[in-house]
């Protein structure tokens, strides 16, 4: 409970925060009004109704992705289902150090990603089992063999009717061969607009990322936001901290009830301010046994355990299944329902051990400043400055550095 009463005062800050950010920034995006208020998806359970359908579909897409800054202008979000025979689910595929998920609602279907070159097969199958010989969409996150090397096993297997990549050529051979193999069912790649939307049966998608061009290919990642009824899912491909705030900046929903963590758990993935945003209630994490890159990190487990999200793994956990009847969600796991997905030395542990300042400090993402007395505090501290009055440091040395004074009370 502790630790859910300091996430959110830390939601609470930040988003002071990120409002004073906005505002003393005008040369950034363009103003953002959300005009129309969008439903809590993430609360489960929930059940607003309060906008409309709009989808709209960009046909002309151009060769990079243009930034479009504008925010969302009121497209589904948060509504109830049409219809009481609607199913939507999810299976993410255990494909080890690397990424794939199967999105399915009411007979149509997206493959998120295809795993490596040498998942093919077991996309393939995996397609086959599941009697998905037509896939609406085909999303190529971005040209990293570990998210397009499995893809030709799709297109082996299904129909592709639009297939989505963040660029139109890349070098390599998993994209030369992804481009060969939608030659071969006539089908050229689609470059998406952040803002477009797109329908799923019931469900629905927007394209939120990438905002802008990058030379490093994790920040071109397509991300994407599935909406179901009143239960919402984010996809984020492996963009990192400066896709991130690109997609922050630009001003778009995020909450989710699911989150797909990005980049495999890497903690330059899913930032604290970006997690802010999201709070989703369940977490998939899409990685390798023993896999030689440490992910996920722990740092970024714990992140997700301040934020009181359940994490599902398919390293410990193989594929993991996610259902969800447009107000509450459930997931199952292939194997070891009761895996611990946080790390064993986790911090709750060494509350216990005997410097209980540094288990504290431990604890702290940030630290409060106080633009008057040049004090600094734990978010936890009792004396802290007025809203106003407030400066946030990522680190202590920050504060100290920037000439602020450790507060006798909290002792940061
Ligand atoms: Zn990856
Ligand atoms: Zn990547």
């Amino acid at each position: 409970m502790e630790k859910k009463r300091k996430f959110r005062i830390a939601y609470l800050i930040l988003t002071i925060a990120a409002v004073l950010a906005i505002t003393s920034c005008a040369s950034s995006a363009p103003a953002e009004s959300p005009a129309v208020p969008e439903a809590p998806s993430s609360q489960a359970g929930a059940s607003n109704d309060t906008s409309n359908d709009s989808l709209s579909q960009d046909a002309s897409a151009p060769d990079v992705a243009v930034p479009d800054t504008k925010p969302d202008s009121g497209d589904a979000q948060g509504t109830a289902l049409a219809s009481a025979d609607s199913e939507f689910t999810i299976y993410f595929i255990d494909v080890g150090q690397a990424d794939s998920a199967l999105v399915v609602c009411d007979g149509h279907a997206m493959l998120i990603d295809g795993g490596n070159a040498e998942d093919s097969s077991l996309i393939y199958a995996f397609l086959q089992a599941h009697e998905i010989d037509h896939l609406d969409y085909l999303v190529a996150t971005h040209a990293h063999e570990d998210h397009i090397g499995g893809l030709p096993g799709a297109l082996n297997y299904a129909a592709i009717d639009t297939a989505f990549s963040p660029v139109r050529t890349a070098d390599g051979k998993p994209f030369a061969s992804l481009v060969r193999y939608l030659n071969i069912q006539g089908v050229s790649l689609t470059v998406p607009h952040p803002g477009d939307v797109y329908p799923l049966g019931e469900a629905s998608f927007k394209i939120i990322g990438p905002i802008h061009a990058s030379d490093e290919k994790n920040n071109t990642s397509i991300v994407l936001r599935i909406v179901y009824g009143n239960t919402s899912f984010l996809f984020t491909g492996d963009a990192e901290r400066p896709e991130e705030q690109d997609i922050l900046n630009a001003g778009y929903e995020l909450n989710a009830t699911v989150l797909k963590v990005g980049h495999h758990g890497s903690d330059t993935s899913t930032t604290y301010p970006f997690l802010r945003e999201i709070m989703p209630e369940y977490a998939v994490i899409s990685a390798g046994q023993d896999n030689s890159y440490g992910h996920p990190a722990d740092n970024l487990l714990s992140r997700l355990r301040d934020a009181d999200v359940k994490v599902f793994r398919t390293d410990l956990q193989g594929t993991i299944i996610c259902t969800s009847d447009g107000n509450t969600v459930s997931l199952s796991a292939e194997r070891n329902p009761g895996a611990i997905p946080y790390p064993s030395d986790s911090r709750e542990g060494n509350n216990n051990g005997n410097n209980d300042n540094a288990a504290t400090l431990n604890d702290s993402s940030y630290y409060i400043g106080n633009l008057n007395s040049k004090k600094f505090h734990l978010p936890s501290c009792n004396t802290l400055p007025a809203e106003k009055n407030r400066i946030l440091f990522d680190a202590r040395e920050t504060a100290i550095a920037d000439g602020y004074v450790p507060c006798k009370n909290c002792n940061p």
